[in-house]
């Protein structure tokens, strides 16, 4: 048990008092933190911080809220669990900003959640400027989301989708046989079509291009499905014999159009992989009516400030506060009409919305971006924006590590986007590992020593300046020694990736050279265009030119028009370097899986070889089961309720659906038969229940799991569980883990590792660690670029691009190349600054 001391001068009721908090690996803490201050938990990756800030107080505040609420609205928050703590005095009500887990649901824009979208829109309804004889519209007829306002002929969409002849059969010298209409599915089904048509007496073994064009505008058009005896393997004649002979055919066939199987697929497909295959051979035309601007005509026709509100929407924020702020101005000499004063007032409102958005280094965001499209720091960050409009005071806002995404030449704007909260009365909880934000904080509460079981006690709970004594603190090594790391020679480059051509959101001819046979970060405030670079073109090009597809994280019910949105497909030409590089590994913040059926051991193949354990035991070689029986995602073993889920989908009136427990298997997944076999006295379901440590200790002395589990928990993943649904993994857990998964396969040849932002979510002891990874990685000769914003790390690495020098427009340049330090000695560099002080 931790002492308690009020520190003196502070009265006792300004604090939130936690008493016997045992959440996860929380060891019966007792600690008070201040309201109304700025507090920042710290500590080592699975330490107790979110179990403490999120899982403790977060969850309390959210408890007593939900008391408050009636009972059918609770039932909808079941699956929130009810803290392990004795008492909690002087907690606020509180709002969560989490960074999301597992990937946004829902088409939110960043115009919707920052209620801009619906600000403008009044704007347009009440102030806009009318052509004669059109009546005043309503604000809804402004949003193409409305069937009052969407354009009649796309619904919205701005774009028509559609098939023409040369996206289904892209080389028409092809016969049918040879699969001319690639956009037939492939396999035995494009067989069945093909063997139907030479029923039907189309010659299959003819170029594409010299069949009848009535022939081939039915093949690929026709919505008629005629069903006709197959006899596979024969000629037409042999068919036409057979059936005269009233032979039996192979089976009957189903005839599909080319253009309706496709438009079937792409709409009704449950497999992601079958959409997107449908989806890359149709085109999208730009609405011939709206021109892509998705509203009716009427809507379009009013304007402000001579645009209209699609036109205006297309701004970046930043450009849209311009012209407001101009409109306003042409304004201020006319009287006061009811005109007037709403567009001063609206104008007024937005203005200092946008505002806020843009000192939290927001303003190159659209307000039609997509949510899905943001990072999860960028996400947050408008929340939090939004947030500070909403009037609420009296409230513990809790945040999740706010800084990530963010250049160091950005937190001075977050600090004080958090000091606007403070000041409207709220309290503030941060769990944060940037040392520039520690620093900052009014109150450290430090989590630790170490992960999982080595954590779990508040070693400090203070002013910053207090945590220097506090020997056992991991933090304050890095808080109170910065300059702690030792000086490193940049290596020099085995060779140079060399591109130009580049095309992507704000890169606009670009050229750039990787050193190859090194580390190299990618540094530039975000929005200049690192990921556009990195995430997207560089990954796209080599991926094309190795002849690799890129995994796609298993994306789900992801936008599957991301492809043909107006960014369009990343581009970019390799004019040297490539016959180095033998393989491209992309190593993202994707979640690693999208449903609770994928975790942390199927995610890395640890379960394979945990299955075959279980299937050599006595009892289940007795019993015949063989390694599947132990899968819950084979039908043998596994609850039958929830197929082996643990939970099922609840769908929720108005609501997301949320995942339960299943009510059968209690979450265990397994039939109870299955769960008799033990190993050492466990059962498969009690392994998955062990965090990566745990494992580790209970199969030491088995080779194969447990050298999986040491590189685990090398990667500072030690605190995860088994079987740890992929949906409850942050994004830089589930980099981490793919990192983990990679370092563990001994691979052969020069390989080229493309990673994202890696530190996010990580101590700076755990970031020490990468590095240590990272430079195993470039010693056995491979390359690793990443797009960074951790300056400790940048300056570690043998080189630098820095982008920018801005964001969105201002940006997409490379701004400097070279070593850390000779970057960190270019002018101009936002950069520069920051490095320099990491420099030794
Ligand atoms: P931090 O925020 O410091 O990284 P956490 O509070 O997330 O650490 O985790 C602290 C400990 O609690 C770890 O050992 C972790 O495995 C455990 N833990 C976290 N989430 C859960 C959970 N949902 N169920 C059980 N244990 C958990
Ligand atoms: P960084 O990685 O440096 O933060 P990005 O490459 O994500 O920067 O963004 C560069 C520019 O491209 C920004 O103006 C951003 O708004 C824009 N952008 C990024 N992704 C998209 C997208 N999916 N759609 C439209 N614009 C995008
Ligand atoms: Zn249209
Ligand atoms: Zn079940």
């Amino acid at each position: 048990m931790s002492k308690v001391q009020t520190p003196p001068g502070l009265a006792a009721d300004s604090f939130v008092r936690v008493r016997g908090a045992r959440e996860h690996n929380l060891r019966d803490v007792n600690v008070d933190i201040p309201r109304d201050k700025v507090v920042v938990f710290t500590g080592v990756s699975g330490s107790g911080k979110s179990s403490l800030a999120f899982g403790t107080l977060y969850a309390e505040a959210q408890r007593r809220y939900l008391e408050s609420v009636s009972p059918y609205a609770r039932r909808l928050f079941q699956q929130m669990p009810v803290p392990e703590v004795d008492s909690v005095d002087g907690l606020p009500p509180a709002i969560a900003l989490q960074q999301q887990r597992g990937g946004s649901s829902g088409r939110s824009s960043v115009g919707s959640i920052t209620t801009l979208s619906n600000l403008l829109r009044m704007l347009y309804s009440r102030a806009g400027t009318y052509p004669a004889g059109l009546e005043r519209l309503e604000a809804e007829a402004f949003s193409p989301n409305t069937p009052m306002g969407a354009c009649k002929t796309c619904h919205g969409l701005g774009r028509i989708l559609d098939v023409t002849e040369t996206s289904m059969v892209p080389d028409d010298s092809l016969s049918i046989r040879n699969r001319a209409v690639a956009s037939w599915p492939t396999a035995w089904q494009g067989q069945n079509l093909r063997d139907i048509l030479i029923t039907m007496g189309v010659d299959v073994d003819c170029p594409w291009r010299d069949l009848p064009r009535k022939t081939r505008d039915w093949i690929l058009y026709t919505d008629e499905t005629p069903a006709v005896p197959v006899y596979p393997g024969l000629t037409h004649e042999e068919v036409q014999e057979a059936i005269g002979q009233k032979k039996e055919p192979g089976y009957n066939g189903t005839f599909t159009g080319a253009r309706r199987y496709i438009l079937q697929t792409f709409a009704r497909s449950q497999s992601a992989t079958m959409r997107k295959r449908a989806e890359s051979f149709m085109t999208a035309a730009e609405c011939p009516e709206c021109h892509g601007q998705r509203l009716n005509a009427d809507a379009l026709r009013v304007t402000f400030g001579g645009l209209n509100i699609a036109q205006l929407t297309a701004f970046p924020l930043e450009e849209i506060a311009i012209k407001l702020s101009d409109s306003a101005k042409s304004y201020q000499n006319e009287s006061g009409s009811a005109k007037i004063i709403a567009a001063q007032r609206i104008v007024a409102d937005m203005s200092a919305r946008i505002g806020v958005l843009l000192h939290l280094g927001l303003g190159y965001l659209q307000m039609d971006r997509g949510v899905q499209t943001l990072s999860p720091g960028e996400y947050q960050r408008l929340r939090l924006g939004t947030q500070i409009y909403s009037n609420l005071f009296g409230v513990v806002y809790v945040l999740d590590e706010p800084s990530s995404g963010l250049h160091p030449a950005d937190t001075e704007a977050l600090l004080e986007a958090l000091s606007k909260l403070k000041a409207a009365g709220n309290s503030l909880f941060l769990v944060e590992h940037n040392l520039d934000i520690i620093r900052q904080a009014e109150w450290i509460v430090d989590v630790g020593p170490m992960a999982g079981e080595a954590g779990g006690e508040v070693l400090y709970s203070g002013p910053p300046d207090g945590l220097r004594n506090v020997a056992a603190s991991r933090t304050r090594t890095y808080l109170f020694s910065p300059q702690s790391l030792p000086h490193r020679t940049p290596q020099t480059p085995t060779g140079w990736l060399k591109l130009n051509g580049i095309y992507r959101n704000n890169l606009n001819d670009l050229s750039v050279s990787f050193p190859l046979g090194v580390f190299t970060s990618v540094t530039g405030v975000s929005g200049s265009g690192k990921s556009s670079l990195v995430s997207q073109v560089l990954t796209t090009v080599v991926a094309q030119a190795l002849g690799q597809s890129l995994p796609d994280t298993e994306d789900g019910d992801g936008d599957t028009l991301s492809s043909l949105t107006p960014a369009g497909s990343p581009r970019g030409r390799i004019i040297s370097g490539l016959n180095e590089v033998h393989r491209l590994v992309v190593i993202d913040q994707k979640p690693i899986g999208r449903t609770p059926r994928s975790n942390l051991a199927t995610y890395t193949g640890l379960f394979d070889t945990i299955r075959k354990i279980f299937a050599r035991t006595k009892l289940a070689r007795e019993r015949k089961y063989d390694a599947g029986w132990f899968s819950f995602n084979i039908a043998k073993g596994r609850c039958p309720h929830c197929e082996g889920a643990g939970s099922v989908m609840v769908e929720l009136l108005f609501l997301p659906g949320v995942y339960a427990p299943c009510p059968v298997c209690h979450g265990s997944r397994y039939k109870p038969e299955v769960l008799e076999v033990t190993y050492r006295g466990k059962s498969i379901a009690d392994v998955l229940a062990m965090n990566v440590e745990e494992a580790a200790a209970f199969f030491a002395d088995d080779p194969a799991p447990s050298a999986a589990l040491l590189t685990l928990m090398k990667g500072g993943l030690g605190h995860l569980r088994l079987g740890q649904p992929a949906t409850e993994l942050s994004g830089g857990e589930a980099q981490r883990i793919k990192l983990a998964t990679e370092l563990q396969k001994q691979r052969r040849g020069h390989t080229l590792y493309v990673l994202d932002e890696p530190t996010t979510g990580l101590h700076p002891l755990d970031v020490d660690r990468l590095m240590d990874h990272l430079q195993e990685l470039v010693d056995s000769g491979n390359t690793v670029i990443a797009a960074e914003h951790d300056m400790r790390l940048v300056a570690r690495g043998d080189w630098v691009i820095d982008m920018g020098p801005g964001a969105g427009s201002r940006g997409g340049h490379v701004v400097a190349a070279g070593t850390p330090s000779d970057v960190a000695a270019t002018a101009g560099s936002m950069t520069a600054p920051f490095l320099q002080k990491y420099i030794t």
